[in-house]
C-alpha cells in the first residue's frame, strides 16, 4: 500500500489527469527515495517506462501536493503515451503555456504563470470547455 501522504496527493493528481482527458500513469509502490521523511512511488507509462516521484512529508500538505503536481506534470510532458506538451492547459492562454502548481497557504492550486490567476484547486480541475 502506498504511504498515506503520497497516496492522498496522488488521488488529486489522478483526478485532474482523468478529468482533462490526459494520459494516466500506472502508480507503482517504490521506496526508491530514502531521504528522511520522503514518500516515493514510480509512475509507469503504457510502455512501462518508469519515472520516480516523491514528496517531503516535512513540508505542508499544500506544498506536498504542489511538489507532486510538478513531477506529474513532468511525466505527462516527457514520458506519457501519448505525450501532452501542455498540461494542464491554461484557460487564458491555451496555446502558450501549461498552468503552474503553487502552494498558497493551505491550498495547492493551478495558476496561470503569467496572470497569476488561480484557476482551480489541484484535484478539482474540470474538463476543458
Ligand atoms: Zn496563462
Amino acid at each position: 500500500m502506498m504511504r498515506a501522504h503520497l497516496a492522498s496527493a496522488m488521488t488529486l493528481l489522478l483526478h485532474d489527469l482523468k478529468k482533462t482527458g490526459a494520459p494516466v500513469p500506472l502508480v507503482e509502490e517504490s521506496d526508491w527515495q530514502d531521504y528522511p521523511g520522503a514518500e516515493s512511488a514510480m509512475l509507469r507509462s503504457s510502455d512501462f517506462t518508469g519515472m520516480g516521484v516523491w514528496i517531503d512529508t516535512g513540508a505542508s500538505e499544500a506544498a506536498q501536493i504542489a511538489m507532486l503536481a510538478d513531477q506529474v506534470q513532468e511525466w505527462v510532458v516527457e514520458l506519457a503515451e501519448p505525450r501532452v506538451t501542455n498540461w494542464p492547459q491554461c484557460p487564458e492562454h491555451p496555446k502558450n503555456h501549461p498552468m503552474a502548481a503553487v502552494a498558497n497557504g493551505n491550498t495547492a492550486t493551478w495558476v496561470c504563470p503569467k496572470s497569476k490567476r488561480q484557476v482551480s484547486e489541484i484535484g478539482q480541475l474540470a474538463p476543458p470547455a
